[in-house]
């Protein structure tokens, strides 16, 4: 048996040459950028994957290649056992791509400013000629807010509730899997929480499978089955979250949960993990952490660590014993 989503060996690199005549004036070759590096994981269904890394660590690009917005350079997404990027049976597809849908960080940037809520939330449905008859109103109460919002415009609702509209149109092709890039990154603490709940419920309600995305770890101990921790576009440790939050086996998950509870308190700037994240289109040799590790020697700047079994996690590093 497969599972929802399964993810082996996934590669992304990305571009970044300067144009053809500064390359030839420069004698410089192209250069490319790896996003995504060799990344493997399992979603169950009706399961929350939490997907955790720092800026730049190659979360969005991941997220963006399971919903199909993206090709892979390497590897494959399975969805229900069918690799969007390859299949040709068109039905196959439609049938993938209607069970997925996402959700962005900036709730105002991904709503149309001069369309009704109903409109916005009907949308997806619309497009593919379904019933529409008072479906926004029905989601705008499962989401929380009222019915008559749905004749209002974007502007006229807060943050919170901008994201929920979110929501509500993403539930509204009755999504199985919900991709969540950053949902509440960009909200209050307060109304962060809020919505988070709202997910857990509406994950129940309505048997969804989430990846959800966040470079802030307090957000998933709560929600996610299961915690996937990226490094410069690697996984280098996952577990479930007791595991993870009580014996993080990855000198890099510990510098993480070292920062992290600095980061629920008050919503206060918080400084980040010590030292810079590397260059990603020259990674070091070995283990891409060792420059900052504390605990690094030869093997690490040399061998680059596989992923191995560890007191029920998987975690690439040489010494995580
Ligand atoms: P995250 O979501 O974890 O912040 P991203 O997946 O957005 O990380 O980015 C991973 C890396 O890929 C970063 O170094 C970023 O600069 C680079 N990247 C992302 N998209 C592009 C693109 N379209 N072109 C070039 N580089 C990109
Ligand atoms: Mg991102």
């Amino acid at each position: 048996m497969t599972a929802f989503v399964s993810i082996s060996n996934l590669v992304r690199l990305f571009d970044v040459s300067k144009p053809w005549l500064n390359r030839v004036i420069e004698r410089r070759p192209k250069a490319f950028l790896t996003a995504v590096s060799e990344v493997d994981f399992e979603i169950e269904e009706r399961t929350t994957y939490a997907l955790v890394g720092e800026s730049g660590s190659g979360k969005s690009t991941i997220g963006r290649m399971i919903v199909g917005l993206l090709n892979p350079s390497g590897g494959q997404v399975l969805i229900e056992g069918v690799n969007l990027a390859s299949e040709t049976d068109p039905a196959k597809v439609d049938a993938v791509r209607s069970d997925i849908q996402m959700i962005f960080q900036d709730p105002y940037a991904s709503l149309n400013p001069r369309w009704r809520v109903r409109d916005i939330i009907a949308e997806p449905v619309a497009a593919r000629g379904g019933k529409t008859e008072g479906l926004a109103e029905r989601l705008l109460e499962q989401v929380g807010l009222h019915p008559s919002d749905a004749g209002k415009f974007p502007h006229e609702f807060s943050g919170g509730q901008r994201q929920r509209i979110c929501i509500a149109r993403a539930l509204a092709s009755e999504p199985r899997l919900i991709v969540c890039d950053e949902p509440t990154s960009a909200l209050d603490v307060s109304v962060q929480a809020q919505v988070l709940n709202l997910m857990s419920d509406l994950k129940d309600e309505f048997g969804l499978t989430y990846l959800l995305i966040t470079h802030d770890l307090t957000v998933v101990r709560h929600m996610a089955d299961r915690i996937g921790v990226l490094y410069l576009g690697r996984l280098v440790e996952e577990a479930d979250p007791k595991s993870l939050f009580d014996d993080p086996k990855h000198p890099y998950t510990q510098m993480l949960l070292d920062a992290a509870p600095k980061m629920d308190g008050f919503g206060r700037e918080v400084p980040p993990p010590q030292g810079e994240i590397p260059d990603p289109i020259a990674p070091p040799p070995g283990c891409a952490f060792h420059p900052r590790c504390s605990i690094a020697t030869d093997i690490c700047r040399q061998e680059r660590p596989r992923m191995r079994d560890i007191r029920g996690a998987r975690v690439a590093c040489h010494l995580a014993e």
